[in-house]
């Protein structure tokens, strides 16, 4: 078993003086204290007595439904109430699917980089987890059709695809249609199981939405992740999982072995909340805090960070991803990051074979703007110091300040992550820092 980086984080981040950019929290001050005050002593006068008490497994009817609603606002139809597991938190999705599915040493196909969470439930079940990398269009399905192929030829079946094809994270990309339809295709002609998660595809701040995996043909073959936390709480612990029958009915008896059930009050929390439609204004209000606190990063970014490094820039969900120079190390920069009180997760925390060590996740759904541009800024002075030291040992970069004008050095190449070979103005959503100055290029490319 390992760590996650990102719980390890938490215990520094909580330190009032420090500017977390590390975490996925949402704005949990956002919620009206009044609303929850009313709920909670609605929950306490009309249910009582079953709220304290334990729950099916498969969750409470009335949840049941309100996940049916979430997910048609998500395109998603014709699934039933006994389609769903209702799970403590989108997390135990995650370790439900490998407790059912994955021995020791099989193999689980992934994005590179990956969620972060997913990297210690991977390792714990002792899975060989291959990394698929992505571009501004999500994983490369053309990549994942060879590594098919060569697994086949090897006589290695992976249990399963994981992917979170909507503002991925850390990546911030977003799959396109075309491969979403190809992924799913592939999953029917191979008889292939593919996780879908999904926590962000209702935080979009611009552009069309896109079809979910589940929706499409082929959709059969889609384990579905969603959960409560990104557009009401991450403190109610209640996600789900729709998955094809025989699936759900182990995931069921897996989670019967871990908590009997998930939490009765905050089931009953939740099923008050979606009785009438005012949690489609919160997500909508949500959306729009964290479409300024984007933007607010992006701005941030421009000005603080050296113009070798690049990032993406995502249409919705809780994440950029930055990546530096090669020769720096995010990992020791997080050290010098903590010092100046500023936190981000490291790259490496988001790969299973240490790739990953010049980039970086930052959140921008945790703290308001001020902090936003704040961290950045303290972020990017730190690189600075980085950039200017390599300089000074080299000889072969100009020390400059971060977002100045020096030219690009020759000797600085690519390095892996999301946007890792594309050049400037082949994504939608990646920014390159060669055509940055002067304009606002962030729609460009
Ligand atoms: N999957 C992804 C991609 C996530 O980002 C998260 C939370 N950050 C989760 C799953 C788990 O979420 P939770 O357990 O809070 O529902």
């Amino acid at each position: 078993m390992t760590s996650s980086a990102m719980r390890d984080l938490m215990a520094i981040t909580e330190r009032p003086e420090v500017i977390s950019l590390a975490g996925g929290l949402p704005d949990t001050s956002s919620f009206p204290p009044d609303s929850f005050a009313a709920l909670m002593t609605g929950v306490a006068q009309t249910s009582c007595a079953r709220a304290l008490q334990y729950g099916p497994t498969e969750g409470l009817a009335t949840v049941r439904e309100s996940i049916i609603e979430v997910m048609a606002a998500e395109g998603i139809t014709g699934v039933g109430a006994d389609d769903v597991l209702v799970t403590t938190g989108g997390q135990q999705v995650i370790d439900l699917v490998c407790k059912t599915l994955i021995d020791p040493g099989d193999v689980i196909v992934a994005e590179a980089p990956t969620y972060p969470g997913a990297v210690p439930a991977f390792c714990a079940y002792e899975a060989d987890v291959i990394q698929i990398e992505m571009d501004a269009d999500g994983m490369r399905i053309d990549v994942l059709e060879e590594t098919l192929d060569r697994l086949d030829r090897e006589g290695r079946t992976p249990k399963f695809v994981y992917t979170i094809p909507t503002f991925q994270n850390p990546g911030g990309v977003t799959m396109s249609e075309p491969r979403r339809r190809r992924l799913v295709e592939i999953a029917a002609e191979r008889e292939l199981l593919v996780l879908e998660d999904n926590p962000y595809g209702l935080l979009r701040y611009e552009g069309d939405p896109l079809p979910t995996l589940r929706t499409l043909d082929g959709g059969i073959y889609v384990i579905y992740l969603g959960t409560f936390s990104k557009i009401l709480s991450p403190g109610l612990r209640l996600g789900w999982a729709v998955a094809p029958a025989p699936v759900l009915d182990k995931m069921n008896v897996g989670k019967q072995s871990v908590d009997l059930c998930s939490s009765s009050v905050t089931q009953h929390f939740v099923a008050a909340y979606f009785a009438d439609d005012r949690w489609r204004d919160y997500v909508a209000s949500l959306a729009s805090i964290y479409r300024r606190r984007r933007d607010t990063m992006l701005d941030a970014l421009a000005e603080h960070f050296p113009r070798e490094a690049r990032w993406t820039i995502p249409q919705g969900g809780l994440f950029v991803w930055a990546t530096l120079p090669d020769y720096i190390d995010t990992t020791d920069l997080l050290a010098r990051a903590l010092s100046e009180n500023v936190a981000f997760v490291p790259g490496r925390a988001a790969f299973m074979d240490g790739r990953g060590g010049s980039s970086l996740r930052l959140n921008f759904s945790g703290v308001g703007e001020d902090d936003i541009r704040e961290g950045v800024r303290r972020i990017g002075k730190v690189v600075a110091e980085q950039v200017g030291l390599y300089g000074t040992l080299t000889g072969t970069v100009a020390p400059h300040a971060a977002g100045g004008a020096a030219p690009t050095p020759a000797t600085v190449g690519p390095a892996a992550g999301p946007d890792a070979g594309t050049g400037p103005g082949t994504g939608a959503h990646i920014v390159h820092l060669d055509d940055r100055r002067g304009t606002d290029r962030r729609r460009e490319g």
